[in-house]
């Protein structure tokens, strides 16, 4: 096969973004994150940072201010604690299934990301069959009580389709509230009353890096942790979610983490709350949201994918292109050449789309931007 090559547009300068990092994980990193980083290496600045050990109170103040810093951006109620470890989301998904579910799950299947989680729970032998809502891509279901259920498995941003969902506990259930919010924590509102387990990785709106999962639990959520350690059910020690507490209390990891994502995730974690908390970087994603969707509402090729405005995600867009007009995968390959990266849609959905992160990091005069470029690319295209 031969790729085709990227036509030469050049973007005149003046219509480019500052800063043209629009992927949806990993995703653009403040700069100012990163000096930190470095100035972290100064001794007089409480460092050095990097190259010290996990076990020694320099890093455990900075796991401590993480946990901390988290708990305030999301205003957890009295008794919810945020955990970590190491492996990302898709690891946690694994120590969900061993250390959460005690027999049923019912998963809002809605994408590529939420029915991992589902196939994850489907295959572990010590679980009965999950149950599955589905809906089609570019919506999502809502979660159903179920008496023969005890973990409800919600995600708050389905990456892969750009929507978002309300998160509510489903009437009369009594099972606990798990939510994947890799994609959302940090820059959509959520009640965390509302929800038992609250997790995500660092490397999109908490722009960071990859490769750790934290999660916010609740007090029944800790009980359930605690009821299945002591069960008796074989979980790996990597996997085995009350070694992960009993850790996080003490501000560590059961095995070494990347001191660079916990840094990084905290400078951003404390960025946000200066700034004004949740409710500032959600209104920040609002911006970038209205500037991108108003755009291609008011565009004769480009159209939200997700038809039902209160289900379009504030945090990743996706954006449909006239196949006539444009080739979005042509669009995508020249911005890059222009230095505007990571527009590309997600490859399964197969459709002719781009799609952009509008997290926190990511300056909404940025998006606008982002806009006037494609508009420039598909006229010189024409
Ligand atoms: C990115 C993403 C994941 C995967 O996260 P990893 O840390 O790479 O495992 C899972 N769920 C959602 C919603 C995501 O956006």
């Amino acid at each position: 096969m031969t790729t085709p090559s990227t036509p030469e547009i050049t973007i005149p300068a003046h219509l480019l973004p500052a800063d043209g990092r629009f992927g949806c994980g990993p995703s653009k990193v403040r700069p100012e994150a990163v000096q930190a980083l470095v100035d972290s290496a100064d001794a007089a600045r409480g460092g050095p940072y990097l190259g010290t050990s996990h076990r020694q109170a320099r890093v455990q103040f900075e796991v401590g201010a993480l946990r901390n810093g988290l708990a305030e951006l999301f205003a957890l109620p009295d008794g919810y604690e945020v955990m970590l470890g190491n492996g990302g989301t898709t690891s946690f998904w694994d120590a969900a299934t061993f250390g959460l579910i005690d027999q049923r799950s019912q998963h809002l299947r809605f994408g590529e990301f939420s029915s991992k989680f589902a196939d994850a729970a489907a295959a572990a032998p010590h679980l009965q069959e999950p149950s599955n809502l589905f809906a089609e891509p570019g919506t999502h279901p809502m979660p159903v009580a179920d008496p023969e259920v005890d973990t409800y498995c919600l995600t708050h941003n389905e990456t892969s389709t750009g929507v978002a969902m309300p998160l509510e506990r489903p009437a009369g259930a009594d099972g606990l509230v798990l939510v994947d919010a890799t994609s959302a924590a940090g820059g959509l509102r959520f009640d965390p009353a509302e929800v038992d387990v609250y997790y995500f990785a660092p490397q999109k709106c908490l722009a960071s890096d990859g490769g750790l999962w934290l999660a916010a639990v609740s007090p029944a959520a800790v009980e359930r942790i605690e009821r299945i350690s002591g069960s008796g059910r074989w979980v790996p020690a990597s996997l085995d979610l009350a070694i992960a507490l009993d850790n996080s209390r003490k501000d560590q990891t059961y095995n070494t983490p990347a001191l660079a994502t916990i840094f990084l995730a905290n400078q951003q974690v404390d960025w946000i709350n200066q700034n004004g908390g949740l409710e500032w970087a959600a209104s920040r994603c609002d911006r970038s949201a209205e500037a991108i969707y108003g755009w291609a509402e008011g565009s004769k090729y480009a159209t939200p994918f997700v038809k039902d405005p209160a289900e379009r995600s504030h945090v990743v867009a996706t954006i449909d292109l006239d196949a006539a007009v444009a080739d979005a995968n042509i669009v995508s390959r020249v911005l890059r050449a222009n230095g505007i990266v990571d527009t590309e849609s997600y490859r399964k959905l197969g459709r002719n789309q781009l799609r952009v992160a509008l997290f926190p990091a990511i300056d909404p005069d940025d998006v606008v931007a982002l806009t006037a470029c494609i508009d420039h690319v598909v006229e010189a295209l024409a």
